[in-house]
């Protein structure tokens, strides 16, 4: 009766797409992640192939050469990309699945996979995505600063989403995420209701 969802969310760094995402993935278990690939270097708490699949420069080279990539970009000076295997057999299998990608990846899965519900996720403002990023404690400041830097272009581009949230008090925006999923959940792309005769 349903069909899969891929679910996009994106924003500039330290939005706050990882906190709403970890909340959805707890509330709702017909989501599954889409665990990317990365040549970055592990934060502490994050554990590989759970948050990331953290990958060498050459590993990475070889899956671009396999073409095992739905979308890839170079973000922050990092490389990142979608696996295909993490999400063309679960939506063909009718469940949700959630990509936390960049505005670059998030513009590519849109064009390829055009069904798709797109988020843009605001931060109040870049005084409050700076001292997010700061209390984050998980950047250097000059990565932080290259962060911000690519905020504000990043930021320009969320009139090409299909939704917008603006991420203030987190729990308002998560209802709204909320509602956005609840929707769509529903759209008729996607669900086939049957009216049976009794
Ligand atoms: P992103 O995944 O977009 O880079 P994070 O989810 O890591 O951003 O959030 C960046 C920081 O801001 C984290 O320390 C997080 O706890 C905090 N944060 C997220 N949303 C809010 C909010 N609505 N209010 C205050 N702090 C928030
Ligand atoms: P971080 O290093 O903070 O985890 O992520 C930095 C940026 O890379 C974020 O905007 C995040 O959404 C994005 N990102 C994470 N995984 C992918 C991916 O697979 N593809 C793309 N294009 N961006 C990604």
């Amino acid at each position: 009766m349903r069909k899969g969802m891929l679910l996009v969310v994106s924003g500039p760094s330290g939005a706050g797409k990882g906190t709403l995402v970890d909340k959805l993935l707890k509330d709702d278990p017909s989501f599954g992640f889409s665990v990317s690939v990365t040549t970055r270097a592990p934060r502490d708490y994050e554990i590989p192939d759970v948050h990331y699949h953290f990958l060498s420069e050459e590993e990475y080279d070889k899956l671009l050469e396999e073409d095992a990539f739905l979308e890839h970009a170079t973000v922050h000076g990092k490389r990142y990309g979608t696996l295909k295997s993490e999400v063309n057999e679960r939506i063909a299998r009718g469940q949700n699945v959630l990509l936390d990608i960049d505005v670059q990846g998030a513009l590519d899965v849109m064009a390829k996979v055009p069904e798709c519900v797109s988020v843009f996720i605001l931060p109040p403002s870049l005084k409050v995505l700076r001292e997010r990023l700061t209390g984050r404690g998980t950047e250097t400041q000059e990565a932080i600063d290259r962060r911000m830097g690519n905020a504000v272009g990043e930021i320009k581009l969320w009139p090409r989403y299909r939704y917008a949230v603006v991420n203030d008090d987190l729990e308002a925006a998560y209802q709204q995420l909320k509602a956005v999923i609840t929707a769509e959940k529903n759209n008729t792309l996607r669900f086939t209701p049957v009216v049976p005769e009794e």
